[in-house]
């Protein structure tokens, strides 16, 4: 793949498509920079070849047209403070007004576009909003993983106006070797952890795991649909009636495949979807009526924590339990803690996107794990063995 690392940006203007999807909070104040953090290097690089950079990205998902709430302004200061510059703002990403702010642009300047999805030709793909896109750069950067499986104008088609100045940036280098260490070289026990809402958005990646893995941990609400599956009571907890089949030949194909597939053998239920409900431990098998599975059980914590620490590879998707509310945080806590113990003891860690890096990162521990992914729904296509069109679209010369 062509990286940054072996491109010369002295004298380019570079147009980077980042992901600067950033958490705002009321006053438009930036409540998480990761995303920000995670694209200072490649700017950097391009900096300090002598080359200029014009910044892309989308914010949030406005409907029709340009609103205060996701306009990128709000994000001028803090790159400024970061790339200790006047960081320029172009308050429309096309026109007659960016291209002058873009010809201008000097060696070292940054340039921020307003957020791409003012114009709803950016999601459709469209090659003429591309090409007025395109116009603004020599050179164009993708760095933007967590939009790398959607197929728009930032993030895939602009680069057919850069057949041989197309390159990724260190984000999007850094996520595709991650995956690829787990999916191509992984050290043996390989654990994969699954856990969140549904069996539904996870099928195709764990068919994918059940060939590689040795052990297959489930958690979080889609358990109760592999309980009910093999038999359980489940009281009035989610369960997905549509995909028992299939839970049931996942177990099948596990045990064929000699994968040990574990689900939650207790669990923590509460009486009503609430932080404030009535708690109480049972046997996941056997919830009572009305009551209802919202994490995992202290013997499940420890049978998970035990398989983990055994581990060489860990790929974690998914939180455990409802860990937004604190009395149904304790699993996935606790299987947090395990993947850093295993880290430490040498095993490599990769954390999938979505709700287990925001939880990995709330209890402080993204430093303590091999990688934290920033794209969860590119990494799990990644990983479903799906082409990714923000990668196809670098990596292929005839894109
Ligand atoms: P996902 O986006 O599929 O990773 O799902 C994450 C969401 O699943 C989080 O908001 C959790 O609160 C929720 N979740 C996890 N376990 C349960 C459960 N047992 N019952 C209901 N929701 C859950």
């Amino acid at each position: 793949m062509k990286s940054v690392d072996n491109y010369n940006f002295a004298g380019k203007k570079a147009l980077v498509r980042v992901d600067f999807n950033v958490p705002l909070d009321k006053d438009y104040k930036i409540t998480d920079d990761t995303r920000i953090r995670a694209a200072v290097r490649t700017i950097q690089k391009i900096l300090a070849d002598g080359g200029a950079v014009i910044l892309m990205s989308h914010l949030g998902r406005p409907k029709s047209g340009p609103e205060e709430k996701f306009s990128l302004k709000h994000l001028v200061n803090r790159l400024s403070q970061e790339f200790q510059t006047n960081v320029m703002f172009a308050p429309d990403c096309i026109g007659d007004d960016a291209v002058r702010m873009a010809n201008d642009l000097q060696p070292g300047e940054i340039l921020l576009l307003e957020n791409l999805r003012f114009y709803k030709e950016e999601e459709k793909g469209d090659p003429t909003f591309a090409e007025k896109l395109a116009r603004l750069g020599d050179v164009y950067v993708n760095d933007a993983f967590g939009t790398a499986h959607r197929e728009h104008a930032s993030t895939a088609v602009v680069a057919r106006y850069f057949p041989n100045d197309k390159v990724t940036g260190y984000v999007m280098q850094a996520e595709i070797d991650n995956a690829r260490r787990v999916l191509e070289n992984a050290e043996r026990p390989f654990t994969a952890i699954m856990g969140g809402a549904k069996i539904s958005d996870k099928i195709m990646i764990i068919e994918q795991l059940l060939d590689r893995v040795d052990n297959l941990i489930i958690g979080g609400a889609m358990s109760y649909t592999f309980v009910k599956a093999d038999g359980g009571t489940i009281g009035s907890s989610l369960v997905e009636m549509d995909k028992l089949d299939l839970a049931n030949r996942l177990i099948k194909i596990a045990k064929e495949k000699g994968v040990n597939i574990m689900i939650p053998v207790d669990s923590i239920i509460a009486d009503a979807f609430s932080n404030d409900a009535n708690v109480d431990t049972c046997l996941s098998h056997h919830i009572p009526d009305n009551w209802m599975g919202l994490d995992i059980g202290p013997n499940a914590r420890e049978q998970y924590a035990d398989v983990i620490k055994n581990s060489k590879t860990i790929l974690w998707n998914g939180p455990m339990g409802v860990f937004e509310m604190s009395n149904f945080a304790v699993g996935t806590e606790f299987v947090a803690d395990a993947v850093v113990d295993a880290t430490r003891l040498g095993a490599y860690s990769l954390i999938g996107g979505g709700d287990s890096a925001a939880a990995v990162n709330q209890l402080g521990y993204a430093d303590k794990v091999s990688y934290v992914s920033t794209g969860g729904g590119a990494l799990l296509e990644y990983m479903e063995g799906k082409t990714l069109p923000g990668v196809a679209a670098i990596e292929r010369d005839d894109y």
